[in-house]
């Protein structure tokens, strides 16, 4: 999108605002795939919780994506955007057993990563195959708190405890029909990534019954000029060589799969909001805008790099600046920040904001969630309103001041 088109959008609709361009979101799709063509079975599964709204699920289902996801409630709004059950895999963590059947009674595949829940399931209901999710103990991720593949993470069955998985489906006799590891966020390095998938491949030779595996997400994207990536093409020869190399030996022709959320929704989408105060401070100088970390957490949550751009002048001589919230915390975007001169009432862009800021926002400081609008075709169309007052009460109940006193 053009700069004079993010404005046009963002003075039609309010500020602040999240715009997601359908084009980049198909072509990072598109992308994916054919890094992988010479696998006969590819099946992406976009992990919802990055950016859950219907209508990019309803975008993604027009590509031919599945969906990944992590609550019986994911599960549901992808129902309601149209996946088939069978599309939809179900990853969750730490979730109670009751949670599951009722996602397995839907037709979703289950994929487990303990052994308390896999016994319970497996003895219960040893007909419904399920997943397993291993963790290989590889650190591919850059970020301790999204990188999910350590020793002491707590996601997925150790690889330390596979004998003891193995008892348990003898003893159940349940079927398992893929293996699963998600190594976390922020892949830089494609030999650390093959060398968990070695494991993952050595642990699906135990089992009979396979019809996929999932080699979860983590794809590093970039979020400045320059800003190394992972190298999806060269990711994609030397892992589908290795893919298939094992399904010849294991004697059938697996799905590999996939569950990006990032890779496909990140860069596609942009945060705008004003600036309400620009302030001089003996060392800094702050543009403090109509926004916080109830919007956009991610660099106050794990220190996540967003480029910021002064939409309303971007041909302005640049100074350094600290980019700040509203929230009474420290709300914290950017420091020393080189932007175009910023003079109250410009529109602020924060890039990479398709992927955990909107389905992170919250209501913190009683402010309402901004709008979403989905940029397809030249065109800009809402996706999801502002919220506004009554939205801020809904489900509050004020008792009498009787009860209390
Ligand atoms: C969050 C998550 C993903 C998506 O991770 P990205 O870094 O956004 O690609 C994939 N799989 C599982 C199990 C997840 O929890």
């Amino acid at each position: 999108m053009e700069n004079s088109e993010f404005i046009k959008v963002v003075e039609e609709f309010g500020s602040p605002l999240y715009i997601y361009e359908a084009d980049k979101i198909k072509f990072q799709f598109k992308r994916l795939s054919n890094a992988f063509k010479n696998v006969e079975n590819l099946r992406i599964n976009y992990a919802v919780k990055a950016l859950s709204n219907i209508s990019i699920l309803k975008l993604m289902k027009e590509l031919g994506s599945g969906i990944d996801t992590v609550s019986i409630q994911e599960v549901k709004l992808g129902i309601k955007a149209g996946f088939d059950s069978n599309k939809i895999i179900f990853t969750p963590n730490g979730v109670n057993i009751s949670e599951i059947e009722e996602v397995s009674k839907l037709g979703v595949q289950i994929n487990i990563d303990n052994l308390s829940i896999l016994e319970s399931f497996g003895n219960k209901y040893p007909k419904i195959p399920v997943c397993i999710r291993i963790n290989p103990h590889v650190m591919a991720g850059g970020n301790s708190n999204i990188s999910v593949g350590h020793i002491d993470s707590k996601f997925g069955i150790s690889i330390h405890q596979i004998p003891h998985l193995m008892r348990i489906v003898k003893n159940t006799n349940m079927r398992i029909n893929g293996v699963h590891m998600h190594t976390g966020s922020d892949i830089l390095d494609i030999d650390v990534f093959l060398h968990a998938s070695q494991i993952l491949f050595d642990t699906a030779k135990n089992f009979k019954n396979l019809e996929f595996i999932d080699f979860g997400s983590g794809f590093k994207v970039p979020y400045k000029n320059g800003d190394i990536e992972t190298n999806i093409d060269e990711l994609g020869e030397k892992l589908s060589l290795k893919f298939n190399s094992f399904c010849k030996d294991y004697g059938k022709n697996l799905i590999l799969a996939f569950e990006p959320g990032k890779f496909l929704v990140s860069e596609a989408g942009s945060f705008i909001a004003k600036v309400n105060v620009v302030k001089q401070t003996t060392s800094t100088v702050f543009a403090q805008i109509e926004s916080g970390f109830n919007h956009l957490i991610r660099p106050m949550l794990y220190g996540s790099y967003h480029e910021i751009y002064n939409l309303s002048n971007p041909d302005g001589r640049e100074r350094f600046y600290s980019v700040v919230g509203y929230i009474c915390e420290t709300d914290t975007f950017g420091s020393n920040r080189k932007i175009s001169e910023i003079n109250e009432g410009d529109y602020l862009l924060f890039k990479n904001a398709g992927a955990y800021c909107q389905s992170m926002a919250s209501n913190y400081n009683s402010r309402y969630r901004p709008g979403e609008v989905l940029w397809a075709k030249n065109k800009a169309h809402l996706i999801r309103k502002e919220e506004e007052f009554e939205d801020i009460l809904r489900n509050q109940i004020e008792i009498s001041n009787d009860s209390i006193f």
